[in-house]
């Protein structure tokens, strides 16, 4: 669905869709750059990381291979919980391969900061993060992130992968979530 779908919901449109897909196809760019000549293994996030995998995935003009992680960070809400837990881990042994971890936000950090933790421990050849979204005043642990889209002010965004009790996940657009939906 577009914005205007949803437009009484959202304080504003932070990225269109067309920007979105530019910042990709540079971000997948600089990936591509720094792995020529290395097998890549890409690990999504789920749920929130399906749209920027199916695009960074799809920008690339090179093998990737792409396999995902499911760990739990939010409830159902807008504020993280700091546990983190696998529901669904990795169907590939990474040990001595490239490893680019993708996810859609950075909001405290706490998730990825664990999730590297958990594939470092693994005897990867090299872990590296790359995220759409990066919240820094919000960041309680720091995580080196090589790749990252923008960074946004510390406010609940929605669209693109990014949803609010699972839903404008379906949004092209990625928007600030108007304080009247989730008060
Ligand atoms: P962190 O562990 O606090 O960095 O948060 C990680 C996860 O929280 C992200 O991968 C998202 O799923 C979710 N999250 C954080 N901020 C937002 C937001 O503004 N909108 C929607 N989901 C968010
Ligand atoms: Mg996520």
């Amino acid at each position: 669905m577009d914005s205007a779908h949803v437009e009484n919901d959202l304080v504003n449109v932070l990225f269109t869709e067309a920007q979105i897909q530019e910042r990709i196809g540079e971000l997948a760019a600089r990936i591509e750059h720094d792995y020529e000549g290395q097998d890549l293994l890409i690990v999504g996030v789920l749920r929130g990381a399906v749209m920027v995998m199916a695009d960074l995935a799809r920008a690339f003009a090179r093998h990737v291979e792409m396999d995902w992680m499911a760990v739990t960070s939010y409830g159902s809400g807008t504020k993280s919980s700091g546990v983190v837990r696998i529901l669904k881990d990795l169907d590939t042994d990474i040990s001595g391969r490239h490893v680019v971890i993708v996810d859609e936000i950075i909001d405290t950090g706490l998730t990825l900061s664990w999730l590297t933790s958990n594939l470092v421990s693994r005897n990867p050849a090299s872990v590296e993060i790359a995220t759409l979204l990066r919240k820094p005043e919000a960041l309680q642990m720091p995580v080196d992130v090589k790749y990252v889209g923008w960074d946004i002010p510390n406010e609940f965004v929605v669209g693109y992968g990014l949803d609010y009790r699972e839903r404008y996940r379906n949004l092209r657009d990625i928007g600030t979530l108007a304080p009247h939906v989730y008060s």
